[in-house]
C-alpha cells in the first residue's frame, strides 16, 4: 500500500477552513480552538496511517476527520466536572461530592449568587458587616455554644483552632486518636502546620486519665480530643471523656477542644442508626471548642463549622489565617439555609437529602426499587433486571461499621461482560456509578433519586448500552 499516496489525500488545512462545517464550527465557538482541533486530529491521523496496515481503514479514518474534529471542538467546550447518578450506595461519597445541596435551597442559592448579596453587610446599620453573622445565632441556638464561625473544611478549622489557641505551645492528644482523614491526610500533621507541637500520651486501645494529668506541663496550651469517626477501636479498650477532662482542664486554665469530624445535630439512633455523639452533647459537657465539617452527616455544603466560648472564637476570627481560610457566598448562604432546616427535626428530614437517605425506611427504599425495575424492564433490554436486597454505607469517614439494610436494582448483561456494563455507565452523558457484587451490576437506589429512573432508562436504550455494540463504546 502506498502511504505516501494517503498521507496526501488527507485535506489541508487551507482546504478544510473552507469546508462548511468547519466554518459553522468556527462560529458556533472559536477560530482558535477549532484549529487546535484541527491540528491534534490531523496528527492523530497521520500517526494512525503510519501504524495502519491496512489501506481500507486508514482511508476511512480519513472520511473520518471532520466528524472528529468536530467532537474534539466540543469536548473542548464542555464542562469535564458533571452530574453523576450514585449507584453506589455510599450516602457521603467523597468522590462523588460528598453532600448534595437540596433543590429548593439550589434554587435560592442561586437568586443570591447571581446577583449581589448582603454577604458582609449590614442591612439594619447601613455599613460593614460580618459573613458569620447570617448563621452565627443559628449555630448557637441548635447547639447551645456562646459563639459561632466556619472556615473552608474541618481539616482547616482544626488548623486554625491549634494555631490561634495553642502555636508555639503543647497539645496534648490520645495515641488512639491520631485519625488519618483520607487522602493521606493526617490529623497530626495538620496540627503541626499550625505551629503547636503535639504531645502524644496512652497507647494505641488505651489511654487514661494519669496519661493526660502526668503530660501536662507550663507549655500546655490545650487538651485535644479527636472523634475517631472513621474507624473504631473495639476489644480492650479505654478512653477518656471530655466530661472527665474539663475539671483538670479548668484547674490549669487551658481549653479542651473537640474535633467531631461528622457533626451531627440530631440523634440518629431514633432512626435506627447506631448512636453517634452529637455536637450538643460535645457543647452540653463542657467542651470549649468543638469544630466538624460542614458536608457529612450535617448535609450542608463543605465548610468546617466552628463553635464554643467566645473569647476563643473572637480569637480566630482575629487570626490572620482566617483571611486565607474563609468561606465564600456560596458556602454562608447554604450553611444558613441548611442550618435553618434543624429548628424542626422533622423539616431537616425531609429537606436535607443526606438525611433523608439516611433516614429513609426500607419500604420506602423497596417500593423505589421496584420502580426502577419496571422502568428498566419495559425498555425491553438484553439483561436480567431485578430487585435483591443489599447494604447502603454512611461514607465520608462516618459510621465506619453502619451498613443500612437496602434495595437494589441488579443487572445481569447477556450480550456484554459485567465490567463492559460498568464502563460504559460510567460513559452515558448523564454517568452512572454502580457498585459491582459477585459479578453482579448493582445500582442501591437508596441514594438515586427519583427524578433520575426515566433518564437512566433512557440513556440505556437510546445508546444501545446492553448491546454487543454500543454507541457509547468509545474510540
Ligand atoms: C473528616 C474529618 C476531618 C476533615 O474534615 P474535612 O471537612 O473533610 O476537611 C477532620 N477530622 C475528623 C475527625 C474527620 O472525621
Amino acid at each position: 500500500m502506498n502511504k505516501n499516496m494517503l498521507y496526501r489525500s488527507i485535506p489541508k488545512v487551507d482546504v478544510l477552513l473552507e469546508n462548511e462545517t468547519i466554518q459553522k464550527l468556527i462560529d458556533h465557538y472559536s477560530r482558535d480552538t477549532v484549529m487546535e482541533a484541527i491540528h491534534i486530529e490531523m496528527d492523530k491521523l497521520r500517526e494512525f496511517i503510519g501504524q495502519c496496515e491496512e489501506e481500507d481503514r486508514a482511508r476511512a479514518q480519513i472520511e473520518l476527520l471532520l466528524a472528529h474534529i468536530e467532537m474534539t471542538v466540543a469536548a473542548m467546550h464542555t464542562p469535564n466536572m458533571c452530574m453523576v447518578i450514585n449507584g453506589t450506595g455510599t450516602i457521603l461519597h467523597t468522590n462523588l461530592g460528598r453532600a448534595p445541596i437540596g433543590q429548593e435551597h439550589m434554587r435560592r442559592l442561586s437568586a443570591i449568587a447571581t446577583g449581589y448579596s448582603n454577604l458582609e453587610y449590614n442591612l439594619k446599620e447601613g455599613r460593614r458587616g460580618e459573613r458569620y453573622s447570617h448563621f452565627e445565632k443559628l449555630l448557637c441556638k441548635i447547639t447551645g455554644a456562646e459563639a459561632a464561625m466556619a472556615v473552608n473544611n474541618n481539616a482547616a478549622a482544626v488548623m486554625l483552632i491549634l494555631s490561634s489557641l495553642a502555636k508555639g505551645g503543647q497539645v496534648v492528644v490520645s495515641r488512639g486518636e491520631l485519625v488519618e482523614i483520607g487522602g493521606k491526610f493526617r490529623i497530626p500533621d495538620v496540627m503541626e502546620q499550625s505551629g503547636a507541637t503535639l504531645v502524644e500520651v496512652g497507647t494505641t486501645n488505651k489511654t487514661h486519665f494519669d496519661d493526660y494529668e502526668n503530660a501536662i506541663t507550663e507549655e500546655t496550651k490545650a487538651l485535644l480530643k479527636v472523634h475517631t469517626s472513621n474507624y473504631r477501636i473495639v476489644g480492650f479498650t479505654e478512653s477518656v471523656g471530655i466530661d472527665e477532662l474539663i475539671p483538670i482542664a479548668k484547674e490549669h486554665e487551658i481549653p479542651v477542644i473537640e474535633d467531631l469530624g461528622s457533626g451531627v445535630l440530631i440523634d440518629l439512633s431514633k432512626y435506627g442508626i447506631t448512636y453517634e455523639p452529637t455536637v450538643q452533647d460535645s457543647i452540653a459537657k463542657g467542651a470549649d471548642v468543638v469544630c466538624f465539617s460542614g458536608d457529612k452527616l450535617l448535609g450542608g455544603p463543605q465548610a468546617g463549622i466552628i463553635i464554643g466560648r467566645k473569647k476563643y472564637i473572637d480569637m480566630m476570627k482575629k487570626n490572620q489565617l482566617t483571611r486565607a481560610l474563609r468561606i465564600d457566598k456560596f458556602t454562608a448562604a447554604a450553611l444558613e439555609m441548611v442550618l435553618q432546616e434543624y429548628l424542626s427535626e422533622e423539616k431537616a428530614i425531609q429537606n436535607i437529602p443526606v438525611l433523608r437517605m439516611i433516614t429513609c425506611p426500607l419500604e420506602d427504599v423497596k417500593w423505589e426499587a421496584e420502580e426502577l425495575c419496571k422502568i428498566l424492564n419495559e425498555k425491553e433490554l438484553p439483561a436480567k433486571i431485578e430487585c435483591v436486597p443489599c447494604e447502603s454505607q454512611i461514607g465520608g469517614g462516618s459510621l465506619p461499621l453502619e451498613r443500612i439494610p437496602s434495595m437494589a436494582v441488579a443487572i445481569h448483561p447477556q450480550k456484554i461482560s459485567v465490567a463492559e456494563l460498568e464502563e460504559r455507565m460510567r460513559h452515558l452523558p448523564i454517568p452512572a456509578i454502580p457498585r459491582t457484587v459477585n459479578d453482579t451490576v448493582l445500582l442501591d437506589v437508596r441514594t438515586i433519586e427519583r427524578r433520575f429512573f426515566k433518564l437512566l432508562a433512557e440513556q440505556f436504550k437510546e445508546l444501545d448500552v446492553l448491546e454487543k455494540i454500543s454507541l457509547i463504546a468509545g474510540r
